[in-house]
């Protein structure tokens, strides 16, 4: 076997290392706004409000113009290609606003999923062509980090040999191309919550895929301290019968996570995956309460546990900003509380903390 050939200087492995740290230093997670225009419909929807540009860019400006009280609590915010060239109501583009708050731009980069040919319903994610220069002009446009989402499922014959080495390898291959640009990447396999299984066999399922995806990510050279990986918790399915506790979904998250993933990572940014809001901050919470050695940050890069309660209070009218963001700004310091390991649910929750966000075979 041949040596690797370097493609990073050490200037640049200090560069993502340096991002992939601030996003992820204590205390602070990341607020996942980079919902595809077709997600926002469905999050619209709930809310019977239309699905127009202005009103995401509307929607957004609440999140991003939030009390200062959120700064120590958001490291990073990932954005979609539309809300990157958005501007507040007095003309500052969304990616400056959120710089000058201390926190790091990112970007959805890929283009979604799409159908693996001879399996029982499984994906890939598509979005490699032409990500070498996306990620160069993303780059100039002020974003430091990506987000890459695959997607995988638990039945009975999933995931499938197939789907594991694909997604792993499509993922390594886009960590290499954002590296090269000075672009954090962030891996997310997602194995999604849908069906009965317990809470073994997601952790079994978990293991396998994050063995493999790590292993990919070394086969393409890429710069682990200079990455984050954003999982799924390990979590019974959605229809499952039996019920766990927090500890027991931590203990089986954070066993799973020793097992495949190195300690050079510096971060793991847990997706909320269709838990409600109270249910993610309280497992949050439990992960780094874990008895087990962790030699990461754990952390949230949640979605719909951030903003559910917010959506609902906005309900799409100007007269709800301040609802909307004060429901924002609790969620954000109850994670951040919950990624110290020192939250105390109160019970109260925000206007929807309690309600299940699970959304069947969820796109994002
Ligand atoms: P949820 O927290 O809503 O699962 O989404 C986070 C995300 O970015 C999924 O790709």
């Amino acid at each position: 076997m041949t040596h690797a050939y370097p493609f990073l200087s050490t200037e640049q492995k200090k560069e993502l290392s340096d991002i992939a740290q601030r996003i992820v230093a204590a205390g602070k997670g990341i607020l996942a706004a980079d919902e595809s225009t077709g997600s926002m419909a469905k999050r619209f929807q709930n809310i019977n409000t239309e699905n127009t540009e202005e009103n995401r860019r509307l929607y957004r400006q609440l999140l991003f113009t939030a009390d200062k009280q959120v700064n120590p609590c958001i490291g990073g915010v990932i954005f979609f290609h539309e809300t990157l060239y958005q501007k507040t109501d007095d003309g500052k583009l969304f990616p400056q606003l959120v710089k000058e708050k201390g926190m790091v731009v990112g970007i959805k980069v890929d283009k979604g999923v799409v159908p693996l040919a001879g399996t029982n319903g499984e994906t890939t994610t598509q979005g490699l062509d032409g990500l070498y220069e996306r990620c160069a002009q993303y780059k100039k446009d002020g974003a430091d980090f990506a987000k890459w989402r695959c997607v995988l499922k638990i039945t009975s014959t999933t995931p499938s040999q197939l789907a594991i080495m694909e997604n792993a390898n499509v993922l390594a291959r886009y960590a290499s191309i954002c590296q090269m640009h000075g672009i954090v990447p962030i891996v997310e396999p997602e194995i999604l919550p849908d069906g009965d299984h317990d809470l073994q066999r997601c952790q079994y399922v978990t293991e396998k895929v994050l063995a493999a995806v790590y292993k990919a990510l070394s086969d393409h050279h890429v710069y682990l301290e200079g990455t984050l990986l954003k999982p799924n918790m390990v979590t019974a399915g959605h229809s499952c019968p039996k019920k766990y506790s927090p500890q027991e979904i931590a203990m089986a998250t954070v066993t799973a996570l020793r097992r495949a993933v190195p300690p050079a990572v510096p971060g793991v940014t847990f997706l909320s995956g269709g838990q409600s809001e109270e249910e993610a901050t309280i497992n949050l919470n439990a992960i780094n309460q874990c008895p087990l050695h962790r030699p990461w940050a754990l952390t949230f890069s949640f979605g719909r546990a951030l903003q559910a309660s917010a959506l609902k209070a906005w309900g799409g009218k100007k007269e709800n900003g301040k609802a909307c963001q004060d429901q924002y700004i609790k969620r954000a310091l109850s994670n951040s509380k919950a990624a110290l390991g020192k939250y105390v649910s109160s019970g109260a929750g925000g206007a929807a903390a309690q309600d299940s966000l699970f959304v069947a075979d969820h796109a994002y």
